[in-house]
């Protein structure tokens, strides 16, 4: 059995404990979560740490298969800068995919990350997934402009997931890619398939201010990129309405649904999403948004109106780290008006919710195995991160 006490425990939501104390078994399973009001004796056999301790950190955005494009993107300045780039320089070293997912798995291990949604378009990542620590939630992602391919790409994607059953890599979904990617009828058989499976899902959601162009007249750089790989004037209604609110009753509204980045949502995407999903959950990745496009979600925005957001890292494409405590650097950075305790929220139990696996992880509460990890370096006087603040796993 483990005692671990901390400067403060984060125990996945709410206020941190000034001297708290988890309990745990030999196995990491939580017995118990001692308040103790602040006051600590000595006892035999506590740890105790400087710093905050919280649960495992879940990952609820990321494309592991891309490991391999590390440091080889140049800094753009919207999407269709790094479109181009994904497109010149994906597939372009073969024999490096399967080490460079093994090294950010590691990686991801070492920051304190017991969880992870992944976007997966192959099943290039399933065996280092099979014998991985971390759980995986994988995303078989689906994209495709031209209707007639729709059977064979959602039957493409079943058999991926096939192959995650098989080696135990995970569960799996068939996922959209985003609101530019999708012809209406592959949308809607996703959909089909999405309510049928009760499973969950992903959408790269209005990730850049090109993807609104699409659903009205005016073409721009986006829709000329698009238009090679199979994208026509009838592929997406003209609305003059924002993707989100365009395409929104194509995607099921009671399944789970993390909807990725969200740089350009407006307030009123965000109320029309708040009526018509039942369980959405929205996931910010600010170190990609600033790679990508240079700018942030406004995230005080999306707090007015909901408690579920998360918190992802999306791929080495776009970022140098998979490291969930980077990511909330920068959000405190940005927005310092945001509490620590609401971005630990975002980073454990908000993340687990979405991915359903917060039956096991994502709070110290009795009868879970969260992962403990230890926040340190931090300005503990005003409870915030600072530059040097980093995670070392306990258990
Ligand atoms: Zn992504």
């Amino acid at each position: 059995m483990r005692n671990i006490s901390a400067s403060y425990i984060f125990t996945g939501k709410g206020s941190l404990l000034k001297n708290g104390i988890i309990k745990l078994d030999n196995n990491g399973f939580v017995l118990d979560v001692i308040d103790t009001n602040g006051l600590i004796e000595e006892t035999p056999q506590l740890e105790h740490y400087n710093g905050i301790i919280c649960p495992g950190f879940i990952n609820a955005h990321c494309h592991l298969e891309l490991s391999y494009t590390k440091g080889r993107f140049e800094k753009s300045e919207n999407i269709t800068g790094f479109i181009t780039q994904m497109i010149k320089k994906r597939e372009s070293n073969k024999t490096d995919h399967e080490e460079s997912i093994f090294i950010a798995d590691s990686e991801m291990q070492r920051n304190g990350i017991v969880a992870c949604g992944d976007i997966s378009n192959t099943e290039k990542s399933f065996v280092v997934k099979t014998n991985s620590k971390i759980r995986y939630y994988n995303f078989i992602e689906v994209l495709g402009l031209n209707e007639n391919d729709s059977n064979y790409i959602i039957n493409k994607g079943k058999e991926i997931q096939q192959v995650a059953l098989r080696t135990n890599a995970g569960d799996s979904s068939i996922s959209p890619h985003a609101s530019y990617s999708l012809s209406l009828k592959l949308l809607e058989a996703v959909k089909e398939n999405a309510e049928k499976t009760k499973s969950i899902i992903s959408f790269h959601n209005q990730e850049s201010k090109e993807e609104a162009g699409l659903f009205s007249n005016t073409p721009n750089n986006l829709t000329y990129i698009l238009n090679n790989i199979g994208l026509t004037e009838n592929t997406f209604p003209k609305t003059n309405k924002s993707s989100l609110e365009s395409l929104m009753h194509y995607l099921p509204n009671q399944n789970n649904i993390l909807l990725i980045h969200n740089v350009f949502t407006e307030s009123k995407d965000i109320e029309l999403a708040n009526k018509y999903f039942d369980y959405h959950f929205w996931v910010f990745c600010p170190k990609s948004n600033l790679f990508i496009s240079n700018t942030l979600p406004n995230i005080p925005l999306f707090m007015q109106n909901t408690d579920n957001i998360c918190v992802g890292t999306d791929s080495l494409s776009s970022n140098n780290t998979l490291s969930i405590i980077e990511e909330i650097k920068v959000i405190q950075n940005h927005f310092p008006q945001i509490s620590l305790e609401l971005l630990l929220q975002w980073s454990t139990i908000n993340g687990a919710k979405a991915l359903k696996m917060d039956k096991l992880i994502g709070s110290f509460e009795k009868g879970k195995k969260p992962g403990v990890n230890l926040i340190y370096n931090l300005d503990l006087l005003n409870l915030k991160l600072t530059n040097n603040t980093d995670i070392k796993v306990l258990l």
